[in-house]
């Protein structure tokens, strides 16, 4: 078999027909089908000497593949962070594979070039960051948080005198970071992939929960003598989306000779409620900004937007040249010469379209619909006498535990440890645990346009009935 420009006609028109199909069912089908697991391990079969043609491939991945996805972008998925897809973005996605664009530099993609710049400048206005910072797109929140790091990394190596990207670390003593203990797991890898290593985080926490220790922070900056450092500020924890007081934090590390790095892969779109705004006051003053396009703008996998007050440092960290490749002269923007990837995706296809589809108070429709979906939530939980919520809900996550008054601490980690797991296993609705303050706990996000009220019900229902069948176990 090989490619024939003939197939891809019957291909769009296949598709066209079964992907509504199956987009349509969302609403009512499981997050997991129960042989999910079965029909994914289907597919490990032998590789074909001659194929099966793009109509049977197809199809295959249509009939059955379907069936061992999980539905992510359905209404009851509440699982980690996880957004949507709105119909403009998803569009403008499929899109960028059917154009084949790859904006690495202007030359290969006028369009792809100017829809990213354009849309990360409507999102450095929704988000209220300064008009002379510059950002780009990268694969999520992760290696935002790599890029924005590197770029700090670079910042401190010149500190010393050094050129880091160009000269390494030798010689360099270790780069100090000051966080409270909400840091995200994905700083921790950033860090182990810039060699400066996790271990290198000092966490100024004051409780098990992990809220920053100001007097803490102050003393192990003072402890530096002047020396260098980054400081991450985490706006919007994944266990009950609270933040770190950026305004007080930055304030300190001003006093210091400091980067200060947001992480707001979420949290930073509070920015545009009245209501949770005041969350992420002072951010606006850091150095470096991570924020997610898959979770909350419900932008389809896989984008994350890295955002510097500083455009020249991030060239430096991320310099690409060669005598075949555009000139670092040349007026015209080269996005593969300030980022980690060179070739990459057309991601700005999907977030420019979902900005120019609903605009600013489409961005906040969404974000405001999934706060009240928490607050729904907690009311639920707060209603239930044998459900005990665990914190404050400043935003779109829940931290609660099932606690029929009647079981020990450790029973009450199996507990809800069961729980969890038969949600999962359960499949209409997705959720997971986390400790939080070293409890057991259950943190349903919100952050889907689709999710209906309905949806919550069902998911408090199902945590209760699923902790009552634990609890007889037990005995
Ligand atoms: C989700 C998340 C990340 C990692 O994002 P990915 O998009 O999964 O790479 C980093 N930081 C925070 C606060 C997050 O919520």
């Amino acid at each position: 078999m090989q490619p024939d420009r003939t197939e891809i006609d019957a291909v769009l028109a296949r598709f066209q027909e079964a992907i509504s199909a199956l987009l349509a069912s969302l609403d009512d089908r499981p997050v997991v089908f129960p042989d999910a697991s079965d029909i994914a391990q289907g597919f490990d079969t032998q590789l074909p000497e001659d194929g099966i043609g793009s109509a049977q491939a197809l199809d295959r991945l249509l009939r059955d593949g379907w069936r061992a996805t999980a539905a992510l972008s359905g209404p009851r998925c509440f699982h980690f962070v996880i957004g949507g897809a709105t119909p403009a973005a998803l569009g403008a996605d499929l899109l960028a594979t059917a154009f084949h664009q790859v904006p690495y530099t202007w030359i290969t993609s006028p369009l792809g070039v100017q829809l990213e710049l354009t849309a990360l400048r409507w999102l450095r206005e929704i988000l209220e960051l300064p008009a002379a910072w510059t950002g780009v797109m990268v694969t999520g929140a992760t290696m935002s948080n790599f890029t924005c790091l590197a770029t700090a990394r670079q910042w401190w190596g010149e500190r010393h005198g050094v050129d880091v990207a160009d000269r390494g670390l030798h010689g360099l003593p270790p780069m100090p970071v000051l966080t409270s203990g909400y840091v995200h797991a994905s700083a921790l890898k950033a860090l182990g992939m810039l060699g400066v290593g996790r271990a290198q985080v000092r966490r100024c926490a004051r409780d098990a929960i992990g809220r920053v220790d100001l007097a803490m922070m102050r003393r192990e900056l003072e402890a530096l003598g002047g020396a260098p450092a980054v400081v991450i500020v985490n706006a919007g924890e994944v266990n009950a989306g609270d933040f770190d007081p950026a305004a007080e934090i930055i304030a300190l590390a001003r006093q210091f000779d400091c980067w200060v790095h947001v992480d707001g892969a979420f949290g930073m779109f509070a920015r545009v409620s009245p209501r949770t705004r005041h969350l992420v006051a002072g951010t606006e003053r850091a150095d470096s900004v991570t924020v997610d396009g898959h979770k909350w703008l419900n932008v389809p996998y896989d984008v994350g937007y890295a955002f510097t007050r500083d455009h020249g440092l991030m060239a430096r960290a991320f310099r690409y040249t060669a005598d075949y490749l555009p000139s670092p002269d040349d007026p015209r923007p080269t996005l593969g010469a300030v980022c980690p990837e060179s070739s990459r995706r057309a991601r700005g296809l999907a977030t420019w379209a979902t900005l120019a589809a609903y605009g600013r108070s489409g961005v906040r429709a969404v974000v405001e619909h999934c706060l009240d979906l928490a607050a729904h939530c907690a009311r639920r939980v707060d209603d239930a006498p044998n459900l005990v919520r665990l914190a404050e809900v400043p935003l779109h996550i829940v931290s609660f535990r099932y606690d029929p008054g009647v079981l020990d601490e450790a029973q009450l980690d199996r507990v809800n440890q069961t729980i969890g797991a038969r949600l999962v296993e359960d499949g209409r609705v997705y959720a997971g645990t986390t400790r939080y303050g070293g409890r057991v706990a259950h943190r349903p996000a919100f952050s889907n346009w689709r999710t209906r009220p309905a949806d919550v019900d069902l998911y408090v229902d199902l945590v209760r009935e699923l902790g009552a069948a634990a609890v007889r176990e037990l005995r």
